[in-house]
């Protein structure tokens, strides 16, 4: 029944086309003419944490009968859940639980989706350059996320690893195993220790993830495979520029955190800086640390297409947005997640660069544009109300901020767990994760490298 109405519907005027769509709650696909030809064209470049909320908004809120074109861009088919990476990373789970077809979310919904790089972006003529071809737009919502940035620090971009995508967990492992390996085949000491100890760059939320996630995957998991080693040979540095550890979060967390890890084992140097890298040390501020491993989490910036826009920017590369996330001098244009420079309406705060900011401010966006196509040109201003702080800080603990309210442990472990299973977005991905960590907790994690390329 439904593939009678597809056939039938595809033959109509766009705008009955779109209104059959929402009926028979079948997608549609639409082609570069029929995107063309739309009476409003909004073109959202990014199918991540924000560009896909807004995306969402807009189906929600568009009505049918005007004739509007939503096309979402992104270079992956997949959108990737970030805050699950880490459980990968400890090998209790692979990469493809954490990611969602783009195509799923677009199932019975209106808006179109387009698989292709973004090359460039022109403000001032409203086009936006792809690998499948120009795109005009009357709205544009910038969505492409960011990437890790590197200072100009002597041998940091050579020698450091970063830890931002799918891939980098895969990386991560299999360093590890090597690192271990190495240490198993030498027979000098102080080389044997280099190779144990493993040095993070950054204090922030993902330089201390990763610093405790080094650490269950060793301890827990692969020294398991090595029982001659002595884990007290084992060297974790987690080094922060700033006097306490996540400076997002309150002082009673931060402090919580340093808590933890230092009951893990873990040496955490505050108000330290890095100052280069070799193959064999990390050179700090306080000294020289002998490692040949060092991964670098202190800090993102914009990608190079954003940072070439001939707008204002924040140092990182943000765009400096209005409190409605617009471009000033460029009102069609909004700015969405890790790319926006955005504050809060209300009490003036920095919005902070993670998943949760880009959804709320996906939805915000996705809401004034449906407004203002409805003639509403007066939006309420940006406001974000963080729903609370999550941190994942290794073996069968965590820490949680839930209102004034800061607790670690097991119940906070939990609460990380069951957070991120309810959210993210699929279910096959959530019963995926749920075998798998399960596997895991009796099994121990997957010690063995997969080397992809
Ligand atoms: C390891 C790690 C852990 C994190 N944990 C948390 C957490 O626990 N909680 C939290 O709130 N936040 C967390 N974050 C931060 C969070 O992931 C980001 O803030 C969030 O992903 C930003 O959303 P976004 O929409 O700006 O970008 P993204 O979600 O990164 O989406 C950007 C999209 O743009 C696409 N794209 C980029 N360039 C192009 C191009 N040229 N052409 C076509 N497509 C392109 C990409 O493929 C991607 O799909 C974490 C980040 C990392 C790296």
């Amino acid at each position: 029944m439904s593939n009678v109405l597809t056939d039938v519907s595809r033959r109509l005027p766009p705008f009955t086309r779109k209104l059959a769509q929402k009926v028979t709650r079948e997608h549609l696909s639409e082609t570069a003419e029929d995107y063309l030809s739309a009476k409003t064209r909004i073109l959202i470049l990014g199918a991540g944490f924000g560009g896909l909320t807004t995306a969402l908004q807009l189906d929600r809120l568009l009505d049918p009968s005007q004739d509007v074109s939503v096309l979402v861009i992104d270079r992956n088919n997949y959108s990737f859940f970030h805050p699950l990476l880490w459980t990968v990373a400890s090998g209790r789970t692979s990469p493809s639980s954490i990611v969602v077809p783009v195509r799923t979310f677009q199932r019975g919904r209106s808006f179109h989706v387009l698989h292709a790089e973004v090359t460039g972006i022109d403000l001032d003529r409203k086009v936006v350059e792809t690998s499948a071809g120009p795109r005009p737009y009357d709205y544009l919502v910038l969505g492409l996320g960011s990437i890790t940035a590197f200072p100009n620090l002597p041998g940091l971009k050579e020698n450091a690893l970063p830890f931002h995508a799918p891939s980098h967990a895969m990386e991560l492992r299999n360093h590890l195993i090597d690192a271990v390996e190495k240490a198993h085949q030498c027979s000098d000491e102080a080389d044997r220790k280099a190779w144990l100890t493993f040095v993070v760059g950054g204090g922030g939320d993902t330089g201390v993830e990763l610093a405790a996630t080094i650490y269950e995957y060793l301890a827990d998991g692969l020294y398991r495979r090595y029982p001659w080693l002595n884990t007290s040979m084992l060297r974790i540095v987690l080094i922060g520029r700033s006097d306490r550890l996540m400076p997002m979060s309150t002082p009673t967390t931060s402090q919580k955190v340093r808590q933890v890890l230092e009951e893990e084992g873990i040496e955490v140097l505050t108000g330290v800086s890095v100052e280069g890298v070799t193959a064999n040390a990390v050179q700090t501020s306080q000294g020289e640390i002998p490692a040949h491993t060092f991964f670098w989490a202190a800090g993102i910036s914009a990608p190079p297409l954003i940072t070439g826009l001939d707008v204002k920017q924040a140092r990182n590369g943000a765009l400096i947005v209005n409190d409605r996330m617009q471009i000033p001098g460029h009102e069609e244009v909004f700015v969405v997640g890790d790319i926006a420079w955005a504050y809060d309406a209300a009490n003036k705060e920095g919005i902070p660069p993670t998943a949760q900011a880009a959804e709320h401010e996906g939805a915000y966006v996705g809401e004034t544009i449906a407004g203002l196509l409805k003639g509403k040109k007066d939006a309420a201003p940006f406001m974000f109300k963080p729903r609370g702080h999550l941190a994942l800080l290794g073996r069968r603990t965590g820490v949680a901020q839930v209102g004034p309210y800061v607790f670690t442990g097991m119940a906070a472990w939990f609460l990380w767990h069951a957070y991120y299973l309810s959210h993210i977005p699929s279910w096959r991905s959530r019963l995926q994760l749920l075998v798998n960590w399960t596997l895991a907790g009796i099994a121990g994690p997957e010690t063995s490298q997969l080397r992809l390329e």
